[in-house]
């Protein structure tokens, strides 16, 4: 018998979300985001389920495009950060990726290239997250470096990247939309704006392309209730089982520093999933999971295999019981909360030790 933990990945799941993305915004390309494996998910997977629908995928670096490529991927491939090196450059225009350009020492790496032709161009503006991107008034002068390059094909697209699109009440979207239009050097070039949650909330973010990521795996980014929600279904879901119970008495503790202590007779299960998975350590008591269909909370610390869960008042549970620590009952969103952490995080780390079983 092997250990019982196990990542669950819904592929005709990720399928319909990625066909949600697009019916929410049919004048756009829909780009597949599947950087960090596929936020956790297993990037050659998710890339082979979505080939037939997605006109382009994109990742945060050359080894992960260069992965795709190995597996048979041949869909343009987008760097989401561009090339980390002088060389990168030239292996995405061997390659067919395309490369995002955000700061200026990227702009001469293309321009100064030695290449056998063209590579596609998508320059970022930073319209006010200031992370990545051209500063608005240095474009000019770095556009021209560029168009004026044999080293880049025809059709540069314009893009920028949102820091509050998730917050339903915040304007500070429309500032930034407002401010990638009044820089944009002319207003019929191609663009690309919306990550999932402009996709799903700010329609008028959406551009020739939209950057599909976290929604493809079915929770929503957003801070809220919307409509947009309910076309999303989870993709993921983290199983294990009970590997041993015990009974013990009011006054007993449980697992590493004593930190949590019975203030009853009670009954506690020990489930195969720990840090070593990616499961947060940092998940403390009451933290919610679903054991044998019913949910009850983590007790203690979070060992590096195991955790244990307070059963006392949980019928039928017995070793072999299943449990299941997020997916389509309990949402990773949910756990995150208690955790203090979001969702992104808890999808995108537990894909290392754990078997992947895809559906
Ligand atoms: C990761 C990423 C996305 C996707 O963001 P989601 O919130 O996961 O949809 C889009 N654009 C860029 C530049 C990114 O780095």
């Amino acid at each position: 018998m092997a250990r019982p933990s196990h990542l669950q990945v819904d592929l005709p799941a990720l399928i319909s979300n990625y066909q949600w993305a697009c019916q929410l915004a049919p004048q756009s390309n829909t780009m597949a985001i599947i950087k960090a494996d596929a936020y956790g998910h297993g990037a050659v997977a998710c890339a082979r389920a979505l080939d037939a629908y997605a006109p382009a995928f994109g990742v945060a670096c050359i080894e992960e495009a260069l992965q795709l490529r190995q597996a048979g991927i041949s869909k343009p491939i987008l760097l989401l950060e561009g090339a980390f090196t002088d060389d990168e450059v030239i292996t995405a225009g061997e390659n067919n990726f395309w490369l995002m350009v955000e700061d200026p020492w990227q702009v001469d790496a293309i321009v100064n290239a030695k290449l056998p032709k063209p590579v596609s161009v998508w320059v970022k503006i930073d319209t006010g997250m200031h992370r990545l991107g051209l500063a608005p008034f240095r474009l000019p002068e770095l556009m021209a470096k560029l168009q004026n390059s044999p080293n880049v094909a025809p059709g540069m697209l314009m893009a920028s990247h949102f820091a509050c699109a998730d917050e339903l009440n915040n304007n500070f979207t429309q500032q930034q939309i407002q401010c990638f239009h009044a820089n944009l050097p002319s207003s019929d070039m191609p663009f690309s704006l919306a990550n999932s949650a402009a996709i799903m909330a700010w329609p008028e973010a959406h551009g020739t392309w939209n950057r599909a990521g976290f929604m493809l795996y079915g929770n929503t980014p957003l801070d809220g209730e919307h409509s947009s929600n309910q076309g999303l279904t989870p993709v993921m879901s983290l199983h294990s089982a009970v590997i041993s119970l015990r009974q013990i008495p009011t006054g007993a503790a449980v697992g590493y520093g004593q930190a949590w202590t019975a203030q009853r007779d009670s009954l506690v299960a020990t489930v195969a999933m720990g840090y070593g998975d990616g499961y947060p350590r940092h998940a403390g008591t009451g933290t919610p999971l679903i054991i044998n269909g019913q949910r009850a909370t983590l007790i203690g610390r979070v060992s590096m295999d195991m955790v244990t869960v307070d059963v006392t008042d949980i019928a039928g549970v017995d070793v072999g019981s299943p449990v299941c620590f997020w997916g389509a009952d309990l949402s990773a969103n949910e756990v995150a909360r208690h955790i203090g952490t979001i969702g992104y995080e808890l999808i995108t780390r537990v894909g290392q030790r754990l078997p992947k079983i895809y559906i």
